[in-house]
């Protein structure tokens, strides 16, 4: 089973993104648990809690079709220690709501060395911040998003994400969402099914595919190996068609969330329907 949707708007409360992805005919949805541009947030409240899982449950949304993200300002890599121990402690908050709401994974970027530490070291902190969050939580896995690898983002090579993973002490709590415009402005070529196999070959050898918990489904306004994060809605990019064609009859793909961060919401329902068509097409 596939289960594609979009990052929905939980505007008024967490409740009503089950609602908005059931709107554009949705088997899939992320969202944001809290304000994703503020650090502060109000605890959820028990009919927060209680209406979010009723209405997953009266729009058949399970706990593995639903990938929250977290705040853009969490930096689980930042150079300086009070910084690092803000995002520390922002992250485990975000784990905790995901808990509270009974939901299963956590996507996230991995962070920025903003050139003061090195990759390495980077790299180091944010496995050390995964298992901060790991170990004061239970049941939710810590997704790790590809980047475009825009500044000092670190996430873009695979390598990195396998050095994160190498370095998180629980591997059945850490998994991995491939953002395909991320990808794709990393370098990694998805514009032919030649091509696709060739990029899904190296991040199954150096990743696997037993770690993919997820997919953000992007066109991208960049060139290939731009590394600047620009989406695009499906099919208008640089991208084109071919990838999410060949992810949506690629059984690898199935059973996690597929979901779309384009451009234009108001085609959600129509980039969704076109997906379907692809499985629909090949079987
Ligand atoms: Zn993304
Ligand atoms: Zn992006």
């Amino acid at each position: 089973m596939y289960y594609v949707g979009a990052h929905v708007s939980a505007s008024g409360g967490v409740e009503n993104a089950p609602l908005n992805a059931a709107e554009i005919g949705a088997n899939a949805f992320a969202l944001f648990t809290k304000n994703q541009r503020r650090w502060e947030a109000k605890p959820l409240s028990a009919k927060n809690i209680d209406t979010f899982k009723a209405n997953c449950e009266a729009n058949g949304f399970g706990p593995e079709q639903i990938l929250p993200h977290d705040s853009y300002l969490i930096n689980l890599g930042h150079p300086e220690q009070e910084a690092l121990q803000k995002s520390r402690d922002a992250f485990l908050d975000e784990m905790q709501r995901c808990e509270q709401l009974g939901l299963k994974y956590l996507n996230f970027h991995p962070g920025s060395h903003l050139r003061k530490i090195s990759v390495d070291e980077c790299l180091a902190r944010i496995a050390e911040s995964i298992n901060f969050a790991l170990d004061q939580t239970e049941g939710v896995v810590a997704v790790i998003e590809n980047t475009a690898g825009q500044g000092s983002n670190l996430g873009c090579e695979f390598e990195q994400l396998a050095a994160i993973i190498d370095r998180v002490e629980d591997k059945t709590r850490v998994g991995v969402c491939l953002d395909t415009c991320h990808t794709f402005s990393a370098g990694y070529d998805l514009r032919t099914p030649e091509a696709c196999d060739r990029t899904f070959a190296q991040f199954a050898d150096i990743v696997g595919f037993d770690y993919l918990c997820g997919m953000h489904i992007n066109d991208s306004k960049v060139a290939l190996g731009s590394r600047v994060d620009r989406h695009h809605s499906l099919g208008q990019g640089e991208i084109g068609w071919d990838v999410f064609r060949y992810i949506m009859t690629d059984s690898r793909f199935e059973g996690i969330p597929l979901v779309l961060e384009t451009i234009d919401p108001a085609i959600w329902h129509e980039e969704i329907q076109q997906l379907r068509r692809f499985t629909l097409e090949a079987a």
